[in-house]
């Protein structure tokens, strides 16, 4: 037999992490990794933390599961946390990423046939978007890398090109029901929504009773800078899905929508055995005590702000390797001038510091959100490492 107990669906690198260290890892071959990539902006608190882990220990021990069927204390707290801090004003909890824009997916559905609107179940979604891997969240993407082999698609998507705005004017016929959209696109490679597209949208959608489902499950919870990264676009959306560092490592995730978006997700329409159970809930609740805070988030833009001035200073040493970097707060890119694989693999390798790349030729950089200055330093000495001793025609 050849193909390996783990499905290969994975092109998975040499690095074997095997233990956690507040914002550095350690292979199973006992070297010491930076960790900017934090699971894909997964370990908001970095490895090791105390309030997740005293958290998870103590639900662990008091009760980890019980089905949906029951009452759930547990979640109606986390819920009530999440529509406090949000647009909100109910939370359907999930698994992970993908469920949690199933979810935003029905709901957007659901609105419209519950008010009669039976012909409009069309999003309207934008190149370059991820949503995750289900058949759903696939057929909303307009990659054609990720539809091979998994044909045929779901109806009801149609794309358009994100930040055009016109475009997205132009789209919208009989069966539009919304738009689906990352407003900061992470695996697109940290391409921001302009102010004009996003409140544009919400217009559009004011104007002809349209949803506007945000994708918030890489820029959201404090990774942008702020709770959610539609708060910097003085929008508010109708659903919202939520995931990666709500759990900080746990897996869950939340579809998040307002009363009336919500009004045709009734009683049996949707479910989940293990959404929102109280493990779940606990590691939520460890997150929810520490990142929503006005002073952690500030501490989170300037970190921010102080990483990319640096890194936009010293980038300008290797015109012919970089081109730029954007983002906001720990939601950073550094777009290079060619394929960003390559470098990728150089920085881990060769100089012990993990980034994640990107489309667009971009190079992530998503540190934890607890990291301090010595940890700024340490990037920015094996960032200059790297690019320093970058061959180009290195093997990724
Ligand atoms: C990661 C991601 C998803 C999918 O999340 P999973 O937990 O992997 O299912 C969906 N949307 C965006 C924007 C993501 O970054």
């Amino acid at each position: 037999m050849s193909i390996t107990p783990l499905m290969p669906v994975y092109p998975r690198c040499g690095v074997r992490p095997v233990r956690g260290e507040h914002c550095h890892l350690i292979s199973e071959d006992g070297r010491r990794f930076l960790d900017f990539a934090s699971g894909i902006a997964v370990n908001a608190l970095g490895h090791s933390h105390k309030g997740l882990i005293g958290a998870i220990q103590k639900q662990a021990e008091t009760l980890m599961h019980v089905s949906n069927l029951y009452g759930s204390p547990q979640g109606e707290k986390i819920a009530q946390r999440l529509v406090d801090l949000t647009f909100a004003d109910t939370v359907f909890f999930t698994n992970s990423g993908a469920e949690a824009v199933e979810c935003a997916i029905k709901t957007a559905r659901a609105y419209h046939q519950s008010v009669g609107n039976e012909d409009k179940f069309e999003l309207i979604t934008f190149n370059n978007a991820f949503h995750g891997r289900t058949m759903a969240t696939i057929s909303a993407s307009s990659q054609d890398k990720m539809h091979k082999g998994f044909l045929p698609l779901l109806p009801g998507f149609k794309y358009c090109d994100f930040n055009d705005l016109e475009a997205a004017k132009a789209a919208i016929g009989p069966n539009t029901a919304g738009f689906l959209v990352e407003p900061i696109q992470g695996e697109g490679g940290i391409r921001e929504a302009s102010d004009e597209f996003l409140q544009g949208l919400r217009k559009l959608c004011d104007e002809h009773d349209l949803m506007l489902v945000l994708d918030e499950v890489q820029s959201g919870v404090g990774r942008a800078g702020t709770f959610y990264a539609y708060e910097q676009y003085g929008i508010e959306p109708d659903i919202m899905a939520t995931a990666k560092g709500i759990g900080g490592g746990f897996p869950v995730g939340a579809c998040l929508a307002t009363e009336k978006a919500a009004r045709g997700m009734v009683f049996g329409t949707h479910g989940s055995t293990y959404g929102g159970n109280p493990f779940a809930m606990a590691a939520v609740g460890a997150i929810l005590d520490v990142v929503p805070d006005e002073t952690f988030l500030a501490e989170v833009r300037a970190k921010g702000d102080r990483l990319k001035a640096r890194i936009e200073q010293f980038i300008g040493n290797y015109p012919e390797l970089f081109e730029g970097v954007r983002g906001r707060g720990l939601f950073i890119g550094i777009k290079l001038k060619t394929e960003p694989r390559p470098f990728v693999a150089h920085l881990r390798d060769n100089h012990g510091v993990l980034t994640v790349a990107a489309g667009d030729n971009v190079v992530r950089v998503l540190p934890p959100l607890v990291i301090d200055d010595s940890h700024i330093d340490e990037f920015m000495e094996k960032l200059s490492a790297g690019a320093e001793s970058y061959q180009p025609q290195e093997a990724g």
